[in-house]
């Protein structure tokens, strides 16, 4: 089966309204005549409005950075599937490791937020990552197993193969470094393997597995060369319109 790769930008909190719309605007011609690859730009909840209307005619996907479970209610500075669905968001980052490590998000609560995307047709990104410590320990195989049993907890065999899974080692992101190549090919192999043996090998074959970690125009042809990495989160380079258009260019 052939997995149509995913380029995904996460701007985090940066860009202004304006800056937003100039950015989107770049991203739109830059992506104009790609062909089978997907790209997603996931900007600030306040630019999602005027970056939906930007993206409205091309083939860009519009993402949330995060998502609740529920629909509505008691759940202050949280914002909704339904309220996604209606700004134009196709997918959401879940689980990235600023929510976990910086605002204290835990696997219950990824979990939480990857059955409401999924039961309201938004597609998590759903980022799992070892710290250096954990690294170093020689525990990385087994905190990712943990993340991925504990995120993907009670996730159907039907929504499974459509949920993309983001491998984010935490010290690569935002530091400038990046793991190797065969580094990331061996975490993908793990977690391919790992989703045949939670669901099926047809589950395994479809899933799009995708690196994250100070991703840049330099790296990102050797990383997209490794057979089981199918696109990449950027994030510092998705801010500047011509490292992404480089980026979405990957050969
Ligand atoms: C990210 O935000 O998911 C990320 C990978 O950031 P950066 O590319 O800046 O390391």
């Amino acid at each position: 089966m052939s997995r149509k790769p995913l380029i995904a930008g996460n701007w985090k909190m940066n860009t202004s309204i304006a800056e937003a719309e100039h950015l989107a605007q770049a991203i739109v011609r830059a992506s104009a005549d790609l062909q089978n690859r997907e790209v997603m730009i996931a900007p600030p909840y306040i630019s999602l409005a005027a970056v939906a209307d930007i993206l409205a005619d091309s083939e860009v996907i519009l993402a949330a950075q995060n998502i609740c479970w529920a629909e509505k209610g008691a759940f202050t500075g949280e914002i909704s599937p339904p309220m996604l669905k209606d700004i134009g968001c196709r997918m959401a980052i879940v689980g990235h490791s600023e929510r976990r490590h910086l605002f204290g998000e835990n696997d219950a609560m990824i979990n939480k937020r990857i059955s409401g995307a999924m039961e309201h047709g938004i597609i998590p990104v759903f980022c799992i990552g070892e710290t250096l410590a954990e690294r170093e320990a020689d525990n990385t195989m087994k905190i990712l197993e943990d993340q991925v049993r504990h995120g993907l907890k009670d996730i159907s065999i039907t929504d499974a193969g459509s949920i993309v899974i983001a491998y984010e080692p935490v010290w690569a992101i935002g530091t400038g470094k990046t793991a190797t190549t065969k580094q990331v090919q061996e975490v993908h192999h793990f977690l391919r393997n790992l989703m045949e043996r939670l669901y099926e090998k047809n589950i395994a074959s479809e899933i799009r597995i995708l690196y994250g970690g100070s991703v840049n125009a330099t790296n990102v042809d050797e990383l997209m060369a490794q057979p089981d990495v199918d696109g990449a989160l950027v994030g510092g380079a998705a801010l500047d319109a011509g490292s992404f258009e480089r980026i979405i260019n990957f050969q």
